[in-house]
């Protein structure tokens, strides 16, 4: 296919703004996928995603587009996730193409999300093309949403935007004509060494790791001889191709072709996505620029319910390979035994990894309150030392200095909204650094710990602004916090899964809490059970659970002998801790 006929695309959106629709749209007036076939909403196959309704994976498919001229090109659309946790991928899957899409809702206008990404467009220095959807809708109205892109890009012509019903088709003909005249048909030499960008990959059962590229320069076939630059790893390819969106095996991918590789690789360990493929014969020099290691924001626990470890951890590292922000070690604990300490971006990142696990491998886990890294400084030493898991955390005597990271959390939002959403950055104790108007938008930074973020902050934000609001997120070092370690003992004996590091501002509220929820919640016992909450050697709260039925007199009340047993002997955790002790926790906010 001559280079100069193909065009890689994205489409950005707010959500429900109809990228999905749209998408599919393209897809049916291209010779992709035929009326039969044609399932709503093609690109969201993961049962994840079909769940939440919102898109993952990034995913490429190739369509072929005879334009008015009967000339036919090669149109890679590639499908970018939706979600504000996935913003790291949404950046990566745009690497991967030379424009895109952008699309409003005529109904709704620019939202949070519609600038969030024309951004990350802008900042690739990508082609835009802006579109107006839903133009079918009665409550449309062109007139301002034009003005809000051009708000948006002052640089926008009013007779350059498109007006379309994604849902009736209606005007997705131009569509395609622009993709053709706006967006750039991909540069690179055939002929020079090759260079692939990696920009999702998955394993298969029976055919390894299959990696998604787009191939910058040079070409690819089967039985290419290629190493994967970062991670170091060589392999024979076994097979390249495209998505139709069903997989069709291709001779050869060439500078500017999107496409999959069978790597040939069985470890899903060891290739990352974001990596550069080369060739081994002639490799090339340097890899491609941008490749960053994401860094978890936040770290759990994960611990099988019913099924053993070995099929646990296979499972963790498939999905490991399928996810690049997602990291893991093992971990274990007394009271869950053996399991995993979870890296995440977000709470909503680890909302989808515990149900990617129970859909994709049938595994039910139990996911431990999350925290972020603890940079800790212990009296007479210099160097300070790193803690993500909470037992971890050293002695309150030997600490002079706890630390823990912030980030600069860019929230935009509409003009009217800012005083509930500063109420909100600073009880989560944000500081604000910068205030930036952008139309009708506000863009508010806020210096936060990221402990405040992950606790359910992103879904604060979506209540109190209505949905209107979208969080981004760029890291700031460490700083300073009063931060306490909060130990739960159950019948005076430790429960280790369940310590928490919190501010010491909020840690009598937040032990009052947790020691009535787990009187509610824990398993009763014949005898009662005493329910504490420790910091630095004292008890701030305290709840009995109630003994099965009443054995004596005396009633809930533990007696002293039993007290001191404990208290001496090796007290031991046979305490049966259900999910929703810790879903309760997560709760607290
Ligand atoms: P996404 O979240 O951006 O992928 O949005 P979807 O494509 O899933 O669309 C969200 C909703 O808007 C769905 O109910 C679509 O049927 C609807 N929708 C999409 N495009 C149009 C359109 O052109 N007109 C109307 N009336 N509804 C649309
Ligand atoms: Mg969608």
């Amino acid at each position: 296919f001559p280079q100069d006929h193909i065009r890689n695309f994205a489409i950005i959106a707010h959500i429900d703004h109809g990228k999905s629709t749209l998408a599919d749209r393209i897809m049916e007036m291209t010779s992709t996928v035929s009326d039969r076939e044609s399932t709503a909403q093609q690109l969201d196959d993961l049962a994840v995603e079909k769940a939440h309704g919102v898109t993952v994976k990034s995913k490429a498919v190739r369509n072929y587009y005879i334009d008015d001229q009967h000339d036919e090109y090669q149109y890679n659309l590639i499908d970018t996730p939706g979600h504000v946790d996935f913003n790291y991928e949404v950046s990566r899957s745009l690497s991967a193409t030379d424009g895109v899409l952008l699309v409003v809702d005529a109904t709704k206008g620019v939202q949070a999300q519609t600038v969030a990404n024309f951004r990350l467009a802008k900042e690739a220095g990508l082609t835009i093309i802006p579109i107006i959807n839903k133009i079918d809708n009665q409550m449309a109205d062109i007139q301002k949403t034009t003005e809000q892109l051009l708000e948006l890009e002052p640089t926008f012509q009013t007779d350059q935007i498109l007006h379309i019903s994604a849902k009736s088709g209606l005007g997705v003909d131009q569509v395609l004509l622009a993709i053709r005249d706006q967006i750039p048909a991909p540069a690179g030499d055939i002929q020079a060494p090759l260079t692939a960008l990696v920009f999702d990959s998955k394993f298969d059962p029976y055919k390894g790791v299959i990696a998604q590229v787009r191939i910058m320069e040079g070409q690819l076939s089967a039985q290419t001889k290629q190493v994967f630059m970062a991670s170091q790893v060589a392999s024979t390819n076994k097979e390249v191709g495209v998505f139709t969106p069903e997989p069709q095996a291709l001779q050869t991918l060439r500078a500017g072709d999107v496409g999959y590789l069978v790597t040939g690789v069985k470890n899903p360990d060891s290739i990352k996505i974001g990596d550069t493929v080369t060739n081994e014969i002639m490799p090339a020099k340097q890899p491609l620029p941008g490749y960053q290691e994401v860094e978890p924001m936040v770290y759990a626990g994960l611990y099988p319910k019913d099924t053993d470890y070995k099929e646990f951890k296979t499972a963790i590292e498939k999905l490991a390979l399928n996810d690049a922000a997602f990291h893991y070690e093992p971990e274990q604990s007394e009271a869950l035994g053996m399991g995993f300490r979870g890296g995440f971006l977000g709470i909503f990142h680890l909302q989808i990894i515990r149900e990617r696990l129970m859909t994709e491998f049938g595994i039910n886990v139990l996911t431990t309150m999350p925290n972020s890294t603890f940079k800790i400084t212990l009296k007479n030493q210099n160097e300070p030392v790193y803690v993500e898991n909470p037992i971890q955390f050293p002695d309150w005597s030997k600490i002079s200095l706890v630390e823990e990271p912030y980030v600069h959390a860019k929230i935009t939002l509409p003009n009217e909204m800012l005083n509930d959403i500063m109420r909100l950055a600073e009880s989560r104790r944000g500081i604000l650094e910068d205030l930036d108007t952008l139309g009708s938008m506000v863009v508010a930074t806020y210096l936060m710990p990221i402990s405040e973020i992950a606790y359910d902050f992103f879904n604060e934000l979506k209540s109190v602004s209505h949905g209107f609001a979208t969080l981004s997120t760029e890291s700031a070092d460490y700083n300073y916090s009063d931060l306490v370690k909060l130990e739960i003992a159950i019948d005076y004996a430790n429960i280790d899964a369940l310590t928490i590091i919190t501010h010491r501002l909020k840690a009598e509220r937040i032990a009052q809490n947790m020691v009535t929820k787990l009187r509610d919640l824990v398993p009763r016992k014949l005898q009662a059970m005493p329910v504490q909450a420790i910091v630095e050697g004292r008890v701030i709260a305290r709840e009995n659970i109630p003994p099965l039925r009443k054995v004596a007199a005396k009633g809930t009340k533990v007696s002293k002998k039993q007290q001191q047993l404990r208290r001496s002997g090796q007290a031991k955790v046979d305490i049966e801790l259900p999910q929703a002790v810790f879903d309760a926790i997560l709760d607290l906010g």
